[in-house]
């Protein structure tokens, strides 16, 4: 469903974040990147979601050249991908439930499929009860939550989170993931760039290893433990 042939990224300063990425992500997998600090998983992430492009190389989705796109068409792509980051970045102002709902009024969705959705993605992240607070009544996680129900109310193919643990506890951290592994059994590709080692070790999911922007490994089941 994704592919990538050849990519490199060069940023303006000259130095390589990413050196000739082959890579290939199937509908409905659950994959990992890893790597130290710098070794390019942001960079990776980016390019997954289409918000930068590559100096060199080619990205399919679906089988379909994103270098041929016009940017309307890039636009439309890249509704198939949610994202989540550490920081959350939920919009102060707005309750929950406007927060989720936000994601869809941005569409052409119609007033009544956003009162049916909402309250069924407030419901799958469990935080219907919270659905009138502001993000800044409520913990890390719920917020990390709600980051999360914004991201898939839409419906994409795929969620896409770079260090999406970073600022929670390990509790809050594994109730994440077990939230990621329900939206990954509704068929849904979930990429998840972190530095959580316990948690890449124990969800024995795909794990792509990069290290100073080469990817050094690709395991089906792979764990962080074995990395130099
Ligand atoms: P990671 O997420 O693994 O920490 P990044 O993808 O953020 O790695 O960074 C890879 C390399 O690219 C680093 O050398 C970093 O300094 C550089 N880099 C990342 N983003 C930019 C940018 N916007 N402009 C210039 N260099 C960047
Ligand atoms: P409109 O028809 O003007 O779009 P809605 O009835 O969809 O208005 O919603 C108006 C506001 O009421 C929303 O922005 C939201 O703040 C709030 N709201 C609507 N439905 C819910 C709900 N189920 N839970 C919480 N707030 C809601």
């Amino acid at each position: 469903m994704i592919q990538m042939a050849g990519v490199s990224k060069t940023y303006n300063n000259g130095v390589p974040a990413l050196t000739d990425i082959d890579l290939n992500i199937d509908k409905g997998e659950f994959v990992f990147v890893i790597g130290p600090s710098g070794a390019g998983k942001s960079t990776l992430v980016r390019l997954l979601f289409l918000e930068e492009l590559p100096t060199s190389g080619q990205i399919y989705i679906s089988g379909r050249s994103i270098l041929r796109l016009n940017r309307k068409e890039i636009a439309r792509l890249r509704r198939n991908f949610g994202v989540v980051f550490q920081d959350f970045r939920l919009l102060p102002n707005l309750s929950v439930y406007d927060n989720v709902a936000f994601a869809l009024r941005v569409t052409e969705c119609s007033k009544n499929r956003i009162r049916q959705r909402v309250p069924e993605v407030l419901e799958l992240v469990g935080l219907s009860h919270k659905k009138d607070v502001l993000p800044t009544q409520l913990s890390g996680g719920e917020q990390q939550r709600v980051a999360v129900a914004r991201a898939i109310v839409n419906q994409p193919m795929v969620l896409i989170a770079d260090e999406p643990t970073g600022n929670l506890d390990p509790k809050t951290s594994w109730e994440l993931m077990e939230l990621f592994e329900k939206i990954s059994q509704t068929g849904t590709t979930i990429l998840v760039a972190t530095h959580a080692k316990e948690i890449v070790d124990k969800m024995k999911k795909r794990v792509l290893v990069l290290d100073q922007g080469t990817l050094i490994r690709d395991d089906v089941e792979g764990g962080y433990h074995e990395v130099k």
